[in-house]
């Protein structure tokens, strides 16, 4: 290795503290590369945000310097953010097929798909960027076409996992590249960067074949229809259910938007294998034979507005469970989703339904992340000189770092850090740095704002906008309207006042009465439904964004 007096830079923006928002940035002198721009989810106290993600002032700051943005995998924690950021910065976005197929979409939504440069790269290949070189090694996870990277800077190789497991026996694809991880290890590694998400579970991740048997003697023996819900970017499990389904002589249809478009991405460019007629159209289940038909539908974390929310509670246009009908979710029940996902499931236990989410009477899901010994394993065959955990709350690192240390195959230090935290490497060393700013940046994906703060967003919607709120009164036993929904505001002003507060009334009233007993009795759906049509009404008419809030008495 050659003297180098310069210090290489690791700057993690997102993903280390949290579940969600993954970004890091490796800087070598005027080179800045950028790994994965994910966005996450807002946890529920912070009203009317839509997404989070990770705070890029530092990126800002040195935007000449920006050579790109390299995605690891498809996955919404790894790719979500990249509408948002790249309106701040104009850098090329590397990413294997099925990874820019995804982002593309996102990028027409948000009408910057002419103005990004996207290139292709293939699992396996390197690439030239500034001083570093990156090759993309294949590895296995729950979605395809994933890579870690192995970056050669001029101070030694810097190897970054993605999200990966150790499967063995993939569905499909080249499977997880272990030769390649052992040839670094053997030539040395400066750090590696490793997934920490499942730094719980002892043991090994089971293969996503090991889902087959009982989804299958399921689909086998169910006496009506099935209904199976999974991760839309899932597709091996999304392909098996499909070998499954012609094995034991069901056709396939698939709900939800979700869903169909990634289907559709993944079969054009060929992830998935679908036989000649075996798709049923949505519009054709309700007249399909029952026992001839396995549903695919997306909405597996009871997501209020989505396929599976409203299937449960009947008001999916061309889904409906009955008596009989087998529901299978296949998909991680994820930490804060525990509530609405069991009340969507106890609608569909009311209706009779055959429900099964969990493991316990056989494999329906396995997860996509490496379990301990797997990450052992990886320790192991890289031998880094400094290893640092990431993706994963504080505990997940710790236990990760805990992990390392155990098995004293890093040579150097294990360096635990958060957000914002910058290691810089030096040929004689590794050090913690002053932290640059990182944090949560929260999004309002309607207007594509950006919040700083949740206050600020508030204090600027009360003080611009106002607050609406409408109140309903509804009758616990007969779940009918007590009174008509009445609507206060305050700081709303609009010169037709009376004519608004009048509209808005007729607004909730018609989503009450649109929607069926099941989704009246279901508070936090009743009030999706009336945030989202009065938003849309309150800014048809005003063009205003006030803060709504439903109020639900029950009476
Ligand atoms: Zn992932
Ligand atoms: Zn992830």
């Amino acid at each position: 290795m050659s003297k180098s007096a310069q210090s290489l830079f690791a700057i993690p923006l997102g993903g280390l503290g949290e579940f969600g928002m993954n970004m890091m940035a490796l800087r070598y002198a005027d080179d800045i590369i950028v790994i994965d721009a994910g966005m996450m989810f807002p946890e529920s106290e912070l009203l009317g945000i839509d997404l989070v993600i990770p705070d890029i002032s530092y990126l800002k700051q040195h935007r000449q310097q920006v050579r790109a943005i390299i995605l690891t995998h498809g996955h919404e924690d790894h790719i979500g953010a990249l509408p948002y950021i790249l309106r701040d910065l104009e850098v090329p976005v590397y990413g294997t097929r099925f990874t820019l197929a995804l982002v593309k979409k996102r990028l027409a939504e948000a009408g910057l798909l002419e103005s990004t440069v996207l290139r292709e790269v293939l699992p396996g290949r390197r690439v030239e960027l500034g001083q570093y070189e990156i090759e993309f090694i294949p590895v296995t996870h729950s979605t395809v076409d994933c890579v870690a990277l192995a970056v050669r800077t001029p101070l030694g190789v810097i190897i970054h996992t993605g999200d990966f497991k150790i499967d063995h026996t993939p569905v499909e694809g080249a499977g997880f590249d272990i030769h390649t991880f052992a040839r670094y290890g053997n030539e040395g590694v400066l750090a590696l960067f490793s997934d920490s998400t499942n730094v719980e579970r002892p043991g090994y991740t089971p293969s996503e074949r090991a889902v087959v048997p009982r989804i299958e003697d399921l689909a086998r023996s169910a006496p009506r229809r099935v209904i199976l819900s999974c991760f839309a970017s899932s597709i091996h499990r999304i392909q098996q259910v499909i070998d499954i389904a012609f094995r034991v002589g069901r056709k396939v249809a698939f709900v939800g938007r979700s869903m169909v478009d990634n289907v559709e991405i993944a079969h054009e460019l060929g992830y998935l294998r679908i036989p000649d007629g075996m798709v049923v159209r949505p519009q054709d289940i309700r007249s399909f034979e029952p026992r001839k038909i396995i549903i695919l539908a997306s909405g597996s974390q009871a997501e209020p507005m989505s396929s599976l929310s409203r299937i449960a509670v009947d008001s999916h246009r061309f889904v409906s469970v009955d008596e009989n009908d087998t529901v299978i979710l296949s998909s991680r029940i994820i930490p804060g989703n525990e509530k609405a996902i069991f009340r969507m499931l106890d609608h569909m236990f009311r209706r009779r339904a055959l429900v099964y989410y969990d493991n316990s009477g056989g494999v329906i899901h396995v997860s996509g992340h490496a379990s301990q010994e797997e990450q052992k394993l990886l320790l192991q065959f890289v031998k880094p000189k400094y290893f640092i955990p990431v993706h994963g709350e504080y505990r997940h690192l710790f236990r990760h770092a805990a992990l390392a240390h155990q098995l004293g195959v890093v040579s150097g230090e294990i360096i635990l850090v958060e957000n914002g935290h910058c290691i810089e490497f030096t040929e004689d060393g590794a050090y913690r740095r002053d932290p640059v700013a990182a944090g949560r940046v929260l999004v309002d994906s309607g207007s594509l704002e950006e919040i700083e703060e949740v206050v600020v967003r508030d204090r600027r919607h009360l003080s611009e906008d106002g607050v609406v709120v409408p109140i309903i009164a509804i009758d616990k036993h007969t779940g009918k309207l007590e009174s008509h929904p009445e609507i206060v505001t305050r700081g709303f002003m609009s010169d037709n006042g009376n004519d608004l507060v009048g509209g808005a009334r007729d607004i909730v009233l018609r989503t009450i009465n649109t929607s069926n007993p099941e989704e009246r009795a279901d508070w936090s759906v009743i009030k999706e439904k009336i945030r989202v049509d009065l938003k849309r009404y309150i800014n048809k008419q005003t063009s205003k964004r006030p803060l709504i809030l439903p109020v639900i008495l029950e009476v």
